[in-house]
C-alpha cells in the first residue's frame, strides 16, 4: 500500500492547477490513465474567459454566463468564478502561460455568447500551450509523483471496507485502487484527500470532439462511492466535427461559419435558412439541432461545410491547422466541401460539489469537467470551462491545505481472485460500440420520451452483462472504461427522463416548453 496526502486522478488543467497550488509540504500523487498530455485540456483551442479589458465588467461576464445557462446557473457560483477569474489568469501567466499579446496587454478574442472581448488565448492551440507549461512544472515538483498509464478503478470508502450491508454509515473516502496498465497490477493507494479531476464523458456518444480518455470515470466512481450527481442531461454538442473514417474527433471551428462558410446537403442545397433566420450564424445548439434533424430526416451520415467561395489565400491564412489536417486526409478545403457531423463536446453536469470542490463523501473532491458546480446551468458559455478548472483547482488546494489529513488506515489489497483473463475483447468492443451508437441515436441532440425509454432498456441489459464481466474477470483498461461509460450513460438517461421541459441543451419533442421554475436534476445513489 502506498500512502499520500493527496491523490489526484487526472492530468488535465484541473489536476495540474491543483497539484501546483498545494503546499510543498504535502506528498502528492497524480495518476493519469494514458500519457499526461491525453486530456481535453490539451486539445482546447479557443481560450479562457476572464474580465481583463477596461471596457468589460464582472456584471457583463456574469450576465452572459447566466443567459447561456438558460435560467439554471447558480448565480452566486457564477459571480464567485467570474470575480476569481483575473487572479486565476494572472497565476497562470506567472506560471509561464504564453498568451497572445497585443500592445502592452493581452490579445483578447471574442466568442459566441460573450458580449465583450474577454478570451485569453495562445493562437488556436491554447490548451496545448498552457498544459505544456503546467505539466513541465508538475514534473519538476519534488513533492509530486506523476504516474502515467495508471487508471483508477474505484474509490475505497468506509462503506466498502465495512461491507455493503453497512447501511447508514456516512461514507468517507480513504483512497483508490489503481491499475497499472503496463504491468497489469492493481495498486492500493491510501490518501488523505482523493481528488477526481477526470474530465467529461463525451465518449458515451458515437461522435465526440473529446479524446478517448473522456469516459465519465470520475462521475461513475463518485456515484459508486455514494455521491450525488446533477444536471447530467445537459450535454453540449458541437455542430461541426470533421466526419472522416481516419479523423476521430477533429473540430472545425465555428469561426469558419463566422467567416462565411455555408452548410450544404449532399445535393448542394442549403438548409439553415429554413431552420433559423440567422442561418449559419445561429447559436451553436440551434445549428447542431438543425444538422441533426436533416441527417435523421434524410438518413445521412454527414452534411457539408463549404468555404470554397472564399479566396484560397484567405482560407489558408485564417484556418492553417484545419487546412493542413484536411489536406492530410485528402480534402482540399479551398476547393472541396468539408464533411461534418455534430459531436458531443462538453458534459455540463457531473459530481455535485460545493464552492471548494468537495463532493458528498467525506475527504473526496471533484474538480473540472467531472464536477457540477452550478456555473454552467443548462448550457456552457464558451471558454468558461477552462476557467472553472483553474478556479476550482485553486479553491480545492486552499481547502485541502487548511485541513489535517486523517491518519492512514490499513487498506485491503485488491481482490486478485479474479485471475481469469477475459479473452472476450470482441464482446467488450461490441458492447462499447452498441452503447455509443444507441446513445447517439436515442439520447443525442433531440430527445423523445420513447427514445429515452428504449435507451434505458438497452442500458439495463448492458449493465447486467458488464457486471458479470467485472465480477468474474481480471480488470483491464477497456473493461473499466466500459463499466464507467454504461453507468454514466444510465445517469444521463435517468436525468433526461426526469426533465419534462426543453431547456438549454436538453431538447425534448414531448416537452417543448419551459417550466416556470428552473430546477437542477439531482440524482442520489441508494
Ligand atoms: C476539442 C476541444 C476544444 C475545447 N476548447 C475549449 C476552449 O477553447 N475553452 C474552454 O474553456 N474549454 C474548451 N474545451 C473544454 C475543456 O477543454 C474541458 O472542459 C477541460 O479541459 C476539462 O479539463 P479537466 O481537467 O476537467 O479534464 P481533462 O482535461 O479532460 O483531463 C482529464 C484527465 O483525467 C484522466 N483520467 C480520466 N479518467 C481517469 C481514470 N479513471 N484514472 C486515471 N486518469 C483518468 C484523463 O486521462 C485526463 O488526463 C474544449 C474541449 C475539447 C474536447
Amino acid at each position: 500500500m502506498h500512502r499520500y496526502d493527496v491523490l489526484i486522478i487526472g492530468s488535465g488543467l484541473a489536476a495540474a492547477t491543483l497539484a501546483l497550488s498545494l503546499p510543498d509540504s504535502m506528498k502528492v500523487l497524480l495518476v493519469t490513465k494514458k500519457m499526461p498530455e491525453d486530456s481535453s485540456s490539451y486539445w482546447a483551442q479557443g481560450g479562457i474567459a476572464a474580465v481583463m479589458g477596461s471596457d468589460d465588467s464582472f456584471d457583463e461576464h456574469v450576465r452572459d454566463t447566466l443567459v447561456a445557462g438558460a435560467g439554471l446557473c447558480n448565480e452566486a457560483v457564477v459571480r464567485r468564478v467570474v470575480e476569481a477569474a483575473p487572479a486565476a489568469l494572472h497565476w497562470l501567466i506567472e506560471q509561464g502561460a504564453p498568451f497572445d499579446q497585443e500592445g502592452d496587454g493581452y490579445h483578447l478574442t471574442r466568442e459566441g455568447g460573450h458580449s465583450r472581448r474577454r478570451i485569453l488565448h495562445a493562437r488556436d492551440a491554447t490548451g496545448r500551450a498552457v498544459q505544456d507549461i503546467l505539466l513541465g512544472r508538475v514534473r519538476a515538483r519534488a513533492n509530486v509523483t506523476l504516474m502515467s498509464q495508471h487508471i483508477a478503478i474505484d474509490l475505497i470508502t468506509d462503506r466498502r471496507l465495512a461491507g455493503r450491508e453497512a447501511e447508514g454509515l456516512d461514507d468517507s473516502v480513504r483512497g483508490a485502487y489503481v491499475l497499472n496498465t503496463l504491468s497489469g497490477k492493481v495498486e492500493t493507494i491510501s490518501a488523505g484527500f482523493p481528488v477526481l479531476a477526470t474530465g467529461g464523458a463525451g465518449k458515451v456518444f458515437l461522435y465526440t470532439t473529446n479524446p478517448d480518455t473522456a469516459t465519465g470515470d470520475g462521475i461513475a466512481m463518485a456515484w459508486r462511492a455514494g455521491c450525488r450527481v446533477a444536471n447530467l442531461e445537459f450535454v453540449q454538442f458541437h455542430p461541426t466535427c470533421l466526419y472522416h473514417p481516419h479523423a476521430k474527433s477533429f473540430l472545425i471551428t465555428e469561426a469558419m461559419r463566422g467567416e462565411g462558410a455555408l452548410l450544404r446537403l449532399p445535393d448542394g442545397s442549403r438548409f439553415m435558412p429554413e431552420h433559423d433566420e440567422r442561418a449559419e450564424l445561429a447559436p451553436r445548439d440551434v445549428v447542431a439541432r438543425a444538422i441533426d434533424s436533416e441527417m435523421k430526416k434524410r438518413g445521412l451520415d454527414c452534411v457539408y461545410l463549404d468555404i470554397t467561395h472564399k479566396p484560397a489565400k484567405f482560407i489558408v491564412s485564417h484556418f492553417p491547422n484545419i487546412h493542413a489536417r484536411c489536406l492530410e486526409l485528402g480534402i482540399d478545403i479551398t476547393r472541396e466541401w468539408i464533411p461534418i457531423a455534430p459531436a458531443a463536446h462538453y458534459t455540463c453536469g457531473g459530481v455535485r460539489v460545493d464552492p471548494s470542490g468537495r463532493a458528498d463523501a467525506a475527504h473526496l473532491y471533484a474538480i473540472g469537467e467531472t464536477s457540477c458546480t452550478g456555473l454552467h446551468g443548462a448550457n456552457r458559455l464558451a471558454s468558461n470551462s477552462l476557467l472553472e478548472c483553474l478556479v476550482y483547482g485553486r479553491a480545492a488546494a486552499n481547502d485541502i491545505a487548511a485541513q489535517t489529513p486523517s491518519p492512514a488506515l490499513p487498506l485491503p489489497s485488491w481482490d486478485e481472485s479474479r485471475v481469469t483473463d477475459a479473452d472476450e475483447e470482441i464482446v467488450i468492443a461490441h458492447n462499447w460500440h452498441e452503447l455509443r451508437r444507441f446513445m447517439w441515436e436515442y439520447v443525442g441532440i433531440v430527445r423523445t420520451s420513447k427514445r429515452l425509454e428504449r435507451a434505458s432498456h438497452r442500458i439495463k441489459l448492458l449493465n447486467d452483462e458488464i457486471d458479470e464481466y467485472y465480477r468474474n474477470f481480471r480488470v483491464s483498461n477497456d473493461l473499466i472504461e466500459l463499466r464507467n461509460l454504461v453507468l454514466t450513460a444510465e445517469l444521463i438517461v435517468n436525468s433526461a427522463r426526469l426533465r419534462h421541459e426543453s431547456r438549454g441543451l436538453h431538447a425534448s419533442r414531448d416537452y417543448l416548453g419551459l417550466l416556470p421554475e428552473a430546477r437542477d436534476t439531482v440524482l442520489t445513489p441508494l
